[in-house]
């Protein structure tokens, strides 16, 4: 038997480089404290585009394979060793853009049947017993529809893993208010001439952006958790392109990196104090308050 700390956090994300993205300071700051973090990436990814020429030949199931290396390489850079491809590698195929042939490829994720999917996920979910889970909108965050079944997943596996007795204490979706996406991208088109992108992406750009009150929680970085979630970010060479406090995806439009992140929670009890967001994806969560605590939980290894 092996302990898991008290407080074990599970992270469900479409792509590889999606979670270095959007929670990149979230896992960073968890998995220093001695928390439990765990990733499920629904997809390799391996219909997205290649940013470095010298890498574009890399398409299909060797896109993918290199795509695990960066996930690998980016979870070194967050200190997070429990990683893993939902129902194993190459389980599920990426399901390309909306709208696209891919689509309809039997091996999606897409045209996954989501109970069953789900079912993969509650197994995980039965191993590590989270008290906290993460992912996306119903909309996914901006439509992909990988995003937008790994939301359908998560969700689902949330509700068969409380029926099956695992309930998870609080999920949250991933967000960003709109007043810090506008103040940033104020910022950005401020700053465009002395960075080596050409052109900014917008808010609309942005996947998750919702009105301040709809805001619940944020995580902030400190300078540990900022570098490594940029070192992560850095990782995922074929996909994203860091200049700091800015990257581009390969689209090549700047966004900003930000290094607070923030969550709407949508199930589970918010903590209790006043109207203020909460700080911690933990809090009010009974037996997580000590951060490495010793009530955690014995498992079979
Ligand atoms: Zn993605």
């Amino acid at each position: 038997m092996t302990e898991l700390p008290a407080r074990r956090l599970l992270l469900v994300h479409a792509h590889p480089d999606d979670e270095s993205i959007n929670n990149g300071v979230t896992m960073a700051r968890y998995a220093a404290e001695g928390a439990h973090v765990t990733l499920v990436t629904c997809t390799l990814g391996e219909r997205g585009e290649v940013i470095p020429p010298e890498l574009g030949h890399l398409t299909g199931a060797a896109l993918g394979g290199h795509r695990r290396g960066e996930l690998a390489a980016a979870m070194r850079a967050l200190g997070v060793e429990d990683f893993r491809l939902l129902g194993g590698p190459g389980r599920f195929a990426d399901s390309g853009m909306m709208g696209l042939p891919d689509n309809d490829d039997p091996g999606c994720l897409w045209q996954a049947d989501v109970d069953r999917a789900a079912e993969l996920l509650v197994e995980v979910i039965r191993e590590v017993r989270p008290q906290v889970l993460v992912t996306y909108d119903p909309d996914g965050g901006y439509g992909h529809p990988d995003h937008i079944q790994a939301h359908r997943i998560a969700m689902r596996a949330a509700e068969l893993a409380a029926e099956a007795g695992c309930p998870v204490d609080k999920v949250y979706w991933n967000r960003v208010p709109r007043t810090v996406a506008e103040d940033a991208f104020a910022r950005l088109r401020d700053d465009l001439p002395g960075l080596p992108f050409e052109k900014a992406a917008g808010v609309e750009d942005v996947p998750g952006v919702v009105d301040d009150e709809r805001i619940t929680t944020e995580i902030r970085g400190d300078g540990g958790a900022n570098a490594a979630k940029t070192a992560a970010m850095r990782a995922h060479v074929t996909q994203i392109t860091v200049a700091e406090p800015y990257f581009v995806l390969s689209n090549e439009l700047a966004q900003p990196v930000f290094t607070t992140e923030y969550y709407e929670l949508v199930r589970g009890e918010r903590s209790g104090d006043g109207d203020g967001r909460e700080s911690d994806l933990f809090a009010g969560i009974a037996g997580t308050d000590g951060i490495t605590g010793t009530a955690g939980i014995e498992v079979a290894s």
